[in-house]
């Protein structure tokens, strides 16, 4: 078992609250994964403070070197990912299968910070005017707050610290206290490569002390937050009172729509992972299963079957297919959804209880979970659940499946399966998600592109590739005028 400190402008520092919280495992609750500061405003204080004292500097250090120094990071995850999953797993729960690739994501998003530095370019335009040339370019703005959730220890805080720092910024994150030990690991990876004292600071604690005094404080020049949207919506509210930039990533209720001629044993497939992959705890997961009705009744008969043969199990078994949830609030959480459906008139085809059997007797398992006859309108088709419970619903057609798509206050990811090329192409243009997916699951983003969601789901940002680096910069206008003379845009004219 590991004690954490803060780690502010280099350094492993107490907290002067002199309080702590542990981090156990969530698959053997015995397990006291590491123990973490409780920290306090102060201890906030002081990693502002050295964030903005490295400032300055940092953000005069040439593109191309700041990614030098992130290339070089992920040389060292590349080395590190079998004991960072590992760690993962222990932290959180879900099967290392799934923390490697969390890993792999944060270090495929090293990677991408370590070409961009070389490649961030502006536009250059002509001018209404002869004698004058028109650009653009990108500024970093100060120190950032950034505020994660525990589903994606590694790759949720990667997304937001490679292009947050590469683009010159400094910058606060507070993992989730769930999982503080993978961020904690990954300050060091930094350091190690060379990221100077103060730019990237991390404090442990709660949202509602440190996540608030990100917030709250007057230094911090925007937030990057992704977790749920109830917590997303206050974030919003408290910056827009000081204009702070802030881009939020925040919940979803995704569907899988499965149409009359589609691939079923494809469609299967793809449901199973979106469904009980990290055990339903994905903001992508496939919560909503909408299937046409010539082949519905085949396909939930074929579903009950697969889903019975997931193996749930310690995460760091290779076998497990499902870990468990990440803590007793979740696992009760879940439970109460399926106390709703049932009392709703879902009807419960597998799962629906606790799983306490064998090695899973110490962690807080929940048998994968399928509904079906839902209705669109019952709250397990409505709200997310974060769990492995899947809501199976009927549709008459194919607008009648786009219809309940649509038909929730988020907008994550979507998922189509058919082999009609039309139909395809119109639940492409009509889908009302960030995200969607043509014969494949719900789950499954790559780095290098847009991430992010529409209506409740998020404020208009994008995550991940060149969009993420547009959350973490701002674009200066230049003209630059080469006549000698005062010329007037809008006033003179070119044959004057
Ligand atoms: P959460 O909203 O409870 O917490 C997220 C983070 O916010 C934590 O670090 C928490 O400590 C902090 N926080 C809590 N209250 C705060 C406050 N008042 N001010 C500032 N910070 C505060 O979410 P969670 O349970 O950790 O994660 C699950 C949620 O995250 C789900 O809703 C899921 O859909 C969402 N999520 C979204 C995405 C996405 O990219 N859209 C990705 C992963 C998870
Ligand atoms: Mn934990």
């Amino acid at each position: 078992m590991k004690q954490y400190k803060n780690f502010i402008d280099g350094k492993s520092i107490d907290s002067s609250s002199g309080r702590t919280f542990e981090n156990r495992n969530p698959a053997d609750w015995d397990e006291v994964v590491g123990v973490f500061p409780k920290s306090n405003i102060d201890d906030l204080n002081k990693a502002i403070d050295a964030a903005k004292k490295a400032y300055p500097k940092w953000r005069s250090v040439p593109w191309p070197k700041r990614s030098e120094i992130m290339r070089r990071a992920a040389e060292i995850m590349i080395e590190r990912k079998e004991e960072a999953a590992r760690l993962m797993t222990r932290e959180m729960g879900k099967v290392i299968k799934e923390t490697r690739g969390d890993y792999q994501e944060g270090i495929d998003t090293a990677l991408y910070a370590g070409a961009e530095g070389r490649k961030y370019y502006g536009y250059t335009l002509p001018s209404e005017l002869p004698n004058k040339t028109c650009q653009t370019r990108r500024d970093p703005l100060g120190v950032w707050g950034l505020i994660t959730p525990w589903n994606f220890p590694v790759a949720i805080p990667t997304w937001k610290i490679f292009p947050c720092l590469t683009s010159g910024n400094t910058a606060i994150i507070k993992p989730a206290t769930d999982t503080p030990a993978s961020v904690g690991e990954l300050a060091i990876v930094l350091q190690e490569a060379g990221l100077p004292n103060g730019v990237l600071n991390v404090v442990y604690g709660g949202g509602s002390e440190i996540g608030e005094g990100l917030l709250n404080s007057p230094d911090i020049v925007g937030v990057s937050f992704t977790g749920s949207s109830d917590i997303g919506k206050r974030i919003g509210e408290v910056c827009g009172k000081t204009l702070k930039r802030c881009s939020l990533e925040l919940g979803g209720k995704n569907g899988q729509v499965v149409l009359r001629d589609a691939d079923l044993e494809l469609a299967l497939e793809g449901a199973i992972w979106g469904a009980f992959g990290t055990t339903g705890q994905r903001c992508t997961a496939t919560s909503r299963l909408i299937i046409e009705a010539p082949v519905y009744d085949k396909f939930i008969e074929m579903l009950k079957a697969r889903v019975e043969k997931l193996k749930l199990g310690n995460g760091l078994n290779e076998d497990a297919d499902v870990g468990p949830l990440v803590n007793e609030a979740q696992r009760e959480s879940i439970h109460s959804y399926v106390e709703i459906g049932l009392k709703q008139g879902a009807r419960l085809l597998t799962g629906g209880a606790i799983y306490d059997e064998g090695e899973c007797k110490k962690g807080w398992f929940y048998k994968p979970t399928v509904f079906a006859d839902v209705t669109p309108d019952m709250r397990i088709a409505q709200e997310e659940i974060f769990g492995p419970v899947l809501s199976v619903i009927k549709a008459k057609d194919f607008d009648d499946a786009l219809r309940i798509l649509n038909g929730t206050v988020y907008g994550l990811s979507s998922s189509i399966y058919t082999n009609d090329l039309n139909k395809a192409h119109k639940a492409i243009e009509m889908t009302e998600t960030g995200i969607v997916y043509i014969n494949a699951p719900t789950i499954g983003a790559e780095c290098h592109l847009p991430f992010g969601g529409m209506k409740e789901t998020g404020n208009g940002h994008r995550e991940g590739g060149w969009t993420a680096y547009e959350i973490f910069t701002e674009i200066k206008t230049i003209y630059i005028d080469y006549s000698g003379a005062l010329q007037k845009a809008q006033i003179d004219t070119w044959n004057q």
